[in-house]
């Protein structure tokens, strides 16, 4: 029996979407949830989690329902599948009464194949009704990590969709989400009573996506040098944190002769979504744009994404970088890194409204993305690992083509440590630095920071390899950034084993920056 729905199900994916063959694992997921079995699907973005979900919706009776949260989408989507001849629509609030009223009829009569609808919509009890009156093939909970209140997504409707569940019992579900870890996992899971659900893991390898990460110095150059050195012509994306930066960014890409767009949410509607179209439908445009940026964008041949500020989880920049390269070609994820970008994720998160609970999730995020930065092993292993994934070198990120020299850092962590210790942990990190490199100044002269044993200690190093050892040792956890306090340095726990001399710590050493040559095969 199950070999006559495969071969139905193959058969729909050739004449309806005119694909030759299922990719990875969608044609046991096809078949899982084509014959009534619950499912949890993690697929990276590009995966083709749509199929895993539209194929089953053609196989059973009735209609499927499909919810997201992506109302922007919905009509892309309804449009592409009526492209091809299945038949769909959505349910949301940018349509009038009549239209929902003609689409609720065809769900009724099971004129329709598959029906579009945001959390909010479903959980209204005129549609629950509508669902429980029709006959429903499946339930797909697209971007289900919605539901994690820990996760940068979070929708709180998200967490009544266990309603599912017990109201229509006997309706397949299939939930799906291109990020979890493996907390956020149990986590959907739990929430959407799917702890039985057959769980389908893909690899979230992107094999054709270089990784690099360097050192900020002056991003805005680094990104032009990047460009105009790696990507000249191509089509990318630049993310940056403000709206502002996004604006002067764009506005200097387009001074050195590079086509670039902002995009941010705080723009008119029609100029973003002109911007959208343009990035879509021409061949070398540069995107400059905060994470609003990107959701469900499905443009194949995006060569390149940068990063100019850090982002603030592993599964961020996954989901960000992952837009690159989609069509398997070579890619690059590149981002600029500094001090500074520390310095602000910490205040971002002190200074957020959320709970200490919440604090200390994005704390942990944020410290695991800042020991993806400072690596000295192979960044994909690293980026893998923090989604359970085990792996070898990849031989195509940074630190695989140019392993970066690591050193015993002990001495000058531990002079750094004293440093901040003597000037009471009351200083930010330029005064610090002053006074481990012994430079003279009125802010030291009126602390007498210049009679302190510690003064000079560092003269042997510039402020730049400082900057990179402080970096490191607040990655490291030994030294916090106290915003309520102008910024000012403080020493952790954790620091007190490397300051009496019982601890090591290896540190990475900065390189200039070597260009890469360019591979003589491209245009
Ligand atoms: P996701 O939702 O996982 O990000 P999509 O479902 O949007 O991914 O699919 C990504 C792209 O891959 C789409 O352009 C889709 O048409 C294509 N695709 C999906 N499955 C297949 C397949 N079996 N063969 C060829 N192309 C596929
Ligand atoms: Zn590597």
């Amino acid at each position: 029996m199950s070999s006559e729905l495969s071969a139905r199900a193959l058969h729909l994916l050739q004449t309806v979407f005119g694909y030759p063959a299922f990719r990875g694992q969608q044609a046991d997921i096809v078949e899982h949830v084509g014959s009534g079995g619950d499912a949890l699907v993690l697929m990276p973005t590009g995966g083709g989690k749509s199929l895993c979900y539209q194929i089953p919706a053609l196989l059973r009776d009735g209609v499927g329902v499909v919810v997201s949260p992506l109302i922007a989408l919905m009509q892309d989507q309804v449009d592409a599948l009526a492209e091809v001849g299945v038949r769909a629509a959505f349910l949301n609030s940018t349509q009038t009464f009549e239209e929902s009223m003609r689409i609720e009829r065809l769900v009724r009569t099971g004129e329709i194949d598959l029906v579009y609808v945001a959390p909010e919509r479903l959980l209204t009890p005129r549609c629950l009704e509508l669902f429980e009156a029709s006959r429903i093939a499946l339930f797909a909970i697209d971007e289900a990590h919605c539901v994690s209140q820990w996760g940068h997504d979070f929708r709180p409707e998200y967490i009544r969709l266990s309603i599912l569940h017990e109201r229509f019992p006997d309706v397949p579900r299939i939930a799906l989400t291109a990020t979890a870890d493996q907390q956020t996992r149990a986590e959907i899971a739990m929430r959407l009573q799917l702890e039985d659900a057959r769980q389908f893991v893909s690899s979230f390898d992107r094999p054709n996506i270089r990784y690099l990460v360097v050192e900020k110095t002056n991003g805005r150059k680094q990104l032009i040098d990047f460009i105009t050195s790696e990507h000249a012509g191509d089509c990318g994306i630049v993310y940056c944190l403000s709206r502002k930066k996004v604006e002067e960014t764009a506005e200097f890409l387009c001074e050195h002769g590079i086509r670039a767009l902002p995009y941010h949410a705080g723009m008119e509607h029609p100029v973003r979504a002109a911007n959208q179209a343009r990035f879509l439908r021409e061949e070398n445009i540069v995107m400059v744009a905060t994470i609003a940026f990107g959701m469900g964008i499905d443009k194949p041949d995006v060569r390149f994404v940068a990063h100019l500020d850090l982002p603030k989880s592993i599964e961020g920049y996954y989901q960000e970088t992952g837009r690159a390269g989609r069509d398997g070609l070579p890619a690059t994820a590149w981002m600029a890194y500094g001090l500074q970008d520390v310095v602000l994720q910490r205040r971002m998160i002190d200074e957020s409204e959320a709970d200490e609970n919440f604090k200390r999730v994005l704390s942990t995020k944020l410290d695991a993305m800042l020991g993806l930065c400072e690596t000295l092993h192979c960044r994909r292993t690293r980026l893998l690992s923090y989604f359970g994934e085990t792996s070898g070198p990849c031989g195509n990120c940074d630190t695989c083509l140019l392993p970066p020299v690591s050193f015993d850092g002990t001495v000058p962590v531990q002079k750094l440590l004293s440093t901040i210790y003597r000037v009471d942990q009351r200083f930010a990190a330029g005064h610090v630095i002053d006074v481990l490199r012994g430079v003279e100044g009125e802010r030291i002269k009126q602390w007498h920071h210049d009679s302190l044993s510690v003064f000079g200690i560092g003269a042997d190093r510039s402020e730049q390899e400082w900057r990179a050892i402080l970096r490191q040792a607040i990655a490291l956890g030994l030294v916090t950034v106290d915003h309520e306090q102008f910024s000012s340095l403080k020493l952790t726990e954790a620091a007190r084993p490397v300051l009496k001399g019982g601890q090591k710590v290896q540190l990475r050493q900065y390189q200039k920056p070597v260009k890469q040559k360019k591979p003589s095969s491209t245009r």
